[in-house]
C-alpha cells in the first residue's frame, strides 16, 4: 500500500464515511434517473463555452410549424376563456373533440404509434401558444404529454402495452391522468399510504394473479374525466409471488376507470382555472399483473420511473406556461404603457413604471432563452433532471414576478374581472405553476443543489459511491483515486477563483468573436470558479449536515440557476445573430444576475460556522465593495424596448400577438398600432399646443388625420374600459346572489 493511501487517505476515508451525506434508495434512484449537461460545466468552475455554442439552436420542422399555424391557431380561435372559467367550468365539447381529432394529446407519442412525434421544442411551442389564450386549455393539453401514462409507457412499457395503449392515447380514445399525490403524501410522495397487494382475483371470467388496489388521491388533473389512471402506490407481496420480498415498493400501474371500485368525477376548483382536476379513490380494485407499467419486472421501480419521466416533462410543461405568461406580461404592458396616458403623458414615460417594464422585458428574453436551451438539450435525448428542476422553479417564480408587475402597471384595468381582462387569468394561474410538478420551495431546497451538487460536481458522486462500497479495501482504493482528483480540482479552482476575482474577471475566458458581450462571458466564468470553490467548502464544512441546511442549499441552487439562465441568454444572443438591439437586455440581465450571485455567495459564507473558511473564501472570491444594480439609463432603455415597436419587442413576444389572441389583447394590439402610427401627428399638435379640433381648424392636421385620431381615441377608450355586469348577469355566475336583492338594496 502506498504511503499516501496509508498515511493520508485512510484517516480521511474513515472520517468521510461518517461526515459525507449517504444516499437513501430513493435519492440514489433519482440521481441515476437523470443526467448532467451544461450545469456540470458551470459546476466545474471553468465552463467550456465551445460546448454551449455547439448546441444546435432548436427549430421547428415544416410539419410542426404547420401544426402551430393550423390546428393550434384554430384551437385558440375556438376558445372563450371567460366562458370556460366563469360559466361552463369546462372546455366546450367541440374543443374536446378538436383536441382529440388533431392529436393534441399525443404530441410526445411516436409516429409509429399514431402520435405526432413532436420534438421537445415543438411540444413546448404548442403549450406556450395555448397558454397565452387559456391556461385551462393549456393544462388540458399539457398533462397527457407530461409525466403520466404516455411518457411512462414510452419509456418503460412492454411491447404489448405500447401496442395497445399508445395509439389509443394518441387519438384520445383513452384520456389519461396520473395519480401520485394523496392527503398524506404531497411533496414527500414516497410517504403515500395507497396500497396494492399481490393476490389472485377474477379478470375476464378467469382467476389470475394480480393486484388488489386501495387508494385515495387528490388534486389529480384530468381525473374527473379520465378513462385510464396511471396510479402510483406501494406494492406488498405477502406471499412473495414476484420473488421481490414482502415490501416491493412504489409501483406504477394502469387502471381503467370503468373497473368496479374506482371512483372519479368529483372536482376541485384550482384557482378558478377550470381544467378538470379532482380527487379519485379506489376500493378493492383488481388489475392483473400485466397492468404494471413495464410488467412485473418493474414492480417496485416506480420511484425511478417517476424521476426519469419528470426529467423531461418538468423541463417543458410549466416552463412553457411560465415563459408564455412572462411574454404576455411584457407584450401587453409595453403596449398598455404606451396607450394609457396620465398627467398628459403615456405612463410608460414615467421612471417608476419603467422599472417593472424593464424587468419584464429582460425576464421575457432570458426565460425564453432558457426554455429554448433546455428544449435543445432534451431534443439531444438527454434526461435533464437538474436543469428541468431549475426551469420549473425559476420560470414559474419569474412568471409570478412578471404577472405582479403587469398587474401593477395596468392597475384598475387589470383588477376588474371580465371577458376583456387578459391578465387576471394568468395571475390566477401563478400559484398552480408554483405548486405542481414539485412545489417550488422543495424543488429549490432539495433538488437543484441537492441533486446538482452530487451529479454535476466532477468528483463528489464518485467519492460517495466509493464510500458506499461494502469491501473496505475496495472502498479505500476507489476513494483514494476520486478524493485526490477532487483535491487537485479544488486547488485549481481556488487558483482560478482568486485570479479571476482579483483581476476583475479580466483573465477569465471569453469566446472569440463575442466582443460586445465578452465581459459577460468573463464574469460568468469568474463566478463559476467562485461557486465551485464555495461548493467544495460547503461539503467540507457542513459534510452530511448539508442535506439539512436547506437555506444554504436554496442559495447555492439559486446561484447555479442564475448561471444557467445567464448562459442561456448569451446562447440566444449568439443563435439570433448577435443582435445589437438586444444588448441592453443582456447588460441588464448580467448586472442583475451577477449582483444576485455576489449577494447569495456572501450570505452562504456569512452562515458558515468556520470563521477561518469564511475569511479565506471571502478573500479569494469576493474582493472589492458592494453591488450596484442596472443604471437608470439602462432601465429606461430596456423598458423602451417593449414600449416602442422594435425588433427586440417582436423577438421577445414572437408570434404570441398573432392569430387566436384573447379579444382584449387583439384590441390592445390594434390600439397600440394606431397610437404608434399617429405619434408624428400628435407631436405636431403638441408642439402647436392645439387640440385635434383646433389643429384641424388651423390646418396643422388634415381631415384624414383628424379621422384617424378619432378612431385611435375610440380604440384606446375601448382598451382602457373595464367590464361591468347587470345584477341579472352576475346572478348567472354567483349562485345565491339574486338580482332582486340588488334591486332591494338599491331601493333601500
Ligand atoms: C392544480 C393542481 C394540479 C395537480 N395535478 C396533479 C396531478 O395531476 N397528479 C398528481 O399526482 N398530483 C397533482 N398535484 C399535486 C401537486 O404535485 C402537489 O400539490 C405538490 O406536490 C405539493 O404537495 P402539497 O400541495 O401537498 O404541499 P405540501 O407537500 O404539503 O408542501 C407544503 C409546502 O411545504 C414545502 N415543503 C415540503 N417539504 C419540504 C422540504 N423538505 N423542504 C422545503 N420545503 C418543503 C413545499 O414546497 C410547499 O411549499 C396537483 C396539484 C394542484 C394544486
Amino acid at each position: 500500500m502506498d504511503i499516501r493511501k496509508k498515511m493520508l487517505t485512510r484517516p480521511i476515508h474513515r472520517w468521510a464515511k461518517t461526515a459525507l451525506p449517504s444516499l437513501s434508495m430513493t435519492e440514489a434512484e433519482a440521481l441515476n434517473a437523470g443526467e448532467v449537461w451544461w450545469e456540470a460545466d458551470l459546476f466545474s468552475g471553468n465552463p467550456d463555452y465551445s460546448k454551449l455554442h455547439a448546441v444546435k439552436a432548436p427549430t421547428l420542422t415544416a410539419e410542426e410549424q404547420a401544426f402551430l399555424d393550423g390546428p393550434c391557431a384554430q384551437l385558440c380561435e375556438m376558445i372563450d376563456d371567460w366562458k370556460i372559467n366563469q360559466q361552463d367550468a369546462d372546455l366546450p365539447p367541440e374543443v374536446w373533440s378538436f383536441l382529440r381529432k388533431n392529436g393534441f394529446f399525443g404530441m410526445i407519442i411516436h409516429k409509429k404509434h399514431g402520435g405526432l412525434g413532436f420534438s421537445a421544442f415543438a411540444h413546448s411551442e404548442v403549450v406556450r401558444f395555448i397558454s397565452t389564450r387559456s391556461v385551462a386549455a393549456a393544462v388540458t393539453v399539457m398533462v397527457p404529454n407530461s409525466l403520466g401514462p404516455g411518457e411512462l409507457i414510452h419509456q418503460f412499457g412492454t411491447d404489448a402495452q405500447k401496442d395497445y395503449w399508445l395509439p389509443r392515447l394518441a387519438d384520445g380514445t383513452e384520456l389519461p391522468a396520473f395519480g401520485l399525490t394523496s392527503n398524506e403524501a404531497g411533496s414527500d410522495a414516497s410517504a403515500m399510504v395507497d396500497e396494492g397487494v399481490v393476490e389472485t382475483g377474477m379478470w375476464n371470467g378467469e382467476e389470475v394473479l394480480g393486484i388488489r388496489l386501495n387508494w385515495a388521491k387528490r388534486y389529480i388533473t384530468l381525473s374527473p374525466v379520465c378513462t385510464v389512471l396511471g396510479l402510483a402506490f406501494k406494492l406488498r407481496d405477502p406471499q412473495n409471488h414476484l420473488g421481490k420480498g414482502e415490501e416491493v415498493g412504489i409501483t406504477c400501474a394502469l387502471v381503467p376507470t370503468d373497473l368496479d371500485g374506482v371512483e372519479t368525477g368529483r372536482r376541485h376548483i384550482p384557482s378558478t382555472t377550470m381544467f378538470m382536476n379532482g380527487p379519485t379513490t379506489g376500493r378493492d380494485v383488481f388489475v392483473p399483473l400485466d397492468h404494471i407499467i413495464g410488467g412485473p419486472d418493474y414492480a417496485g421501480r416506480g420511484w425511478m420511473m417517476l424521476m426519469s419521466a419528470l426529467a423531461a416533462g418538468r423541463g417543458i410543461s410549466l416552463p412553457s406556461m411560465g415563459t408564455a405568461a412572462i411574454a404576455m406580461s411584457a407584450h401587453t404592458t409595453g403596449a398598455y404603457a404606451r396607450i394609457r396616458q396620465q398627467f398628459n403623458l403615456p405612463i410608460g414615460k414615467f421612471g417608476g413604471v419603467q422599472i417593472p417594464m424593464a424587468r419584464m422585458a429582460v425576464d421575457s428574453y432570458v426565460m425564453d432563452a432558457a426554455r429554448r436551451l433546455t428544449c435543445a438539450g432534451l431534443d439531444e435525448g438527454r434526461a435533464l433532471s437538474v436543469i428541468s428542476a431549475i426551469m420549473k422553479a425559476h420560470a414559474t417564480l419569474r412568471m409570478r414576478e412578471a404577472c405582479n408587475d403587469a398587474m401593477d402597471v395596468h392597475s384598475g384595468k387589470a383588477v376588474i374581472d371580465g371577458p376583456s381582462n387578459y391578465l387576471l387569468p394568468l395571475y390566477r394561474a401563478v400559484p398552480i405553476g408554483i405548486t405542481v410538478e414539485g412545489a417550488n420551495i422543495v424543488t429549490r431546497a432539495l433538488i437543484i443543489f441537492g441533486q446538482g451538487s452530487i451529479r454535476a460536481h466532477p468528483h463528489l458522486l464518485d467519492e460517495m459511491q466509493a464510500l458506499a462500497m461494502e469491501d473496505d479495501e475496495e472502498s479505500l482504493d476507489a476513494f483514494d483515486k476520486s478524493f485526490w482528483a477532487h483535491v487537485g480540482h479544488s486547488v485549481k479552482t481556488a487558483g482560478r477563483a482568486f485570479i479571476r476575482a482579483w483581476s476583475g474577471s479580466w483573465v477569465a475566458p471569453a469566446p472569440n468573436g463575442s466582443a460586445p458581450v465578452a465581459h459577460i462571458y468573463r464574469e460568468l466564468a469568474r463566478w463559476s470558479a467562485s461557486y465551485a470553490l464555495v461548493a467544495d467548502l460547503c461539503f467540507l464544512v457542513f459534510g452530511g449536515e448539508l442535506k439539512r441546511r436547506e437555506m444554504i442549499s436554496i442559495r447555492m441552487g439559486d446561484i447555479l440557476s442564475e448561471m444557467y439562465l445567464m448562459s442561456a441568454a448569451l446562447k440566444r444572443w449568439e443563435d439570433e445573430g448577435q443582435q445589437d438591439a438586444d444588448l441592453p437586455i443582456l447588460e441588464y440581465a448580467a448586472t442583475r444576475s451577477f449582483n444576485t450571485i455576489r449577494r447569495l455567495l456572501n450570505e452562504v459564507l456569512e452562515n458558515m460556522p468556520s470563521a477561518f473558511a469564511r475569511a479565506v473564501a471571502r478573500l479569494v472570491t469576493l474582493p472589492g465593495g458592494g453591488t450596484t444594480g442596472p443604471s437608470d439609463e439602462l432601465i429606461a432603455e430596456c423598458a423602451n424596448l417593449i414600449y416602442e415597436p422594435s425588433a427586440t419587442r417582436d423577438r421577445i413576444t414572437g408570434h404570441l400577438g398573432a392569430a387566436g389572441q384573447r379579444p382584449g389583447v387583439a384590441k390592445l394590439n390594434e390600439a397600440y398600432a394606431a397610437v404608434v402610427e399617429l405619434d408624428p401627428v400628435m407631436r405636431k399638435l403638441r408642439k402647436a399646443r392645439q387640440t385635434p379640433d383646433d389643429g384641424l381648424a388651423a390646418g396643422t392636421i388634415t381631415d384624414e388625420e383628424r379621422g384617424k385620431i378619432a378612431h385611435m381615441e375610440k380604440l384606446v377608450g375601448e382598451v382602457t374600459a373595464v367590464d361591468d355586469f347587470t345584477p341579472e348577469e352576475l346572478a348567472r355566475y354567483y349562485e345565491g346572489f339574486k338580482p332582486e336583492d340588488a334591486s332591494r338594496i338599491a331601493a333601500e
